[in-house]
């Protein structure tokens, strides 16, 4: 609060409105709540210049303490993140559009040095594919910064099993590269796990073939449990989907490996050479990013640029850290720290 000597003068509040528009023009655009500058005292019958120069005083000072505190304002947690595992679909693009400063936040993390990778359930496509695709839209990352679902379940794999032990997959080129690249062997036949991820060929003879083989006792591993994926048409049947079917055949339960479970989340842990104590998700989706994330001990970050809307948060008994509309305004709060 700055306060100047004045004659008796009844106090009055700014509006967070006036306070807002001032702010812009003095803050290039960034706005007054996240400085904590709700309710500058200003005196009643001050001249506009004179309330100016209070109001940019005061937020002056809140910006000092604002850096001193390294966003103590928002919530003391905040101080202690150096990591984050980052979903993709709904966070950094959406359908064939990249996520308006989605390429500044991840330039604002490598200055910081903030550690991350990027996560998701999708098994279908290579880290390489990922990177490719994310080159489009104006981000740079190495592929040693992305974990699918189907690196993941492959890591999970070489933890059970030796190289060379024979494997039945159902899903796409990411999933069978990713096991043949740790030296697992593609046999129908003799298989002694049965891995199913998201499949667009996916035929009865598949489902007959892994029913049989988990049976006859062949381990049982899902990529991801995602029920549907969002296509242009609408939602169709996701890996999830055909586990359920596998499941209702067999009666075996699968290990899960992607989000919400927590295998993925350790595996990138472990690629970040982080703990959970001082990591947090950033996520689209409740009931995978965010609970997985809560589920691993990570501090968890829900944007609403994706899949949930604020009424579908609002609905939810799970409860993110944090929430922002985008990587864009997470950005732009993080930056006065
Ligand atoms: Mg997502």
């Amino acid at each position: 609060m700055v306060s100047r000597p004045r004659g008796p003068l009844k106090e009055k509040r700014l509006s967070t409105r006036q306070i807002k528009i001032i702010v812009e023009k003095y803050l290039d655009g960034y706005v007054a709540y996240p400085l904590g500058v709700k309710g500058v005292v200003v005196g009643e019958g001050d001249t506009y210049e004179e309330a100016l120069a209070d109001v940019e005083s005061a937020i002056k000072f809140h910006i000092e303490s604002f850096r001193d505190n390294v966003l103590e304002v928002e919530s003391p947690e905040h101080m202690t993140i150096d990591h984050l595992i980052i979903d993709m679909d709904g966070v950094l693009w959406r359908g064939a559009q990249v996520i308006p400063g989605a390429p500044e936040f991840i330039r604002f993390l490598r200055q910081r040095g903030i550690g991350f990778v990027l996560a998701t359930n999708n098994s279908t496509r290579t880290a390489a594919q990922y990177q490719d695709r994310l080159a489009g839209f104006g981000i740079e990352v190495a592929p040693h910064e992305i974990v699918t679902s189907a690196l993941a379940t492959a890591g999970y794999l070489a933890t059970q099993a030796e190289p060379g032990t024979p494997v039945y997959v159902i899903g796409g080129d990411g999933l069978r590269q990713a096991l043949t690249e740790k030296g697992f062997v593609l046999d129908s036949q003799q298989a002694r796990y049965v891995v199913v991820g998201m499949d667009l060929e996916l035929t009865f003879d598949k489902l007959r073939r892994a029913t049989l083989l988990i049976r006859a006792g062949a381990g049982f591993v899902g990529s991801n449990p995602d029920k549907t994926f969002p296509s242009e048409e609408g939602m169709i049947p996701g890996a999830g989907a055909t586990l359920a079917a596998l499941e209702a055949a067999t009666g075996v339960s699968p290990v899960i490996v992607g989000k919400p479970e927590p295998i993925m989340f350790q595996q990138a842990l472990k690629r970040l050479g982080a703990t959970a104590a001082t990591t947090a998700m950033i996520g689209d989706r409740l009931e995978t990013d965010i609970l997985g994330g809560q589920r691993a001990g990570l501090k968890t970050i829900l944007v609403l640029s994706g899949v949930t809307k604020a009424s579908d948060l609002a609905a939810s008994d799970l409860k993110p850290d944090w929430v922002f509309q985008d990587v864009d305004e997470l950005r732009r709060k993080w930056m006065w720290a």
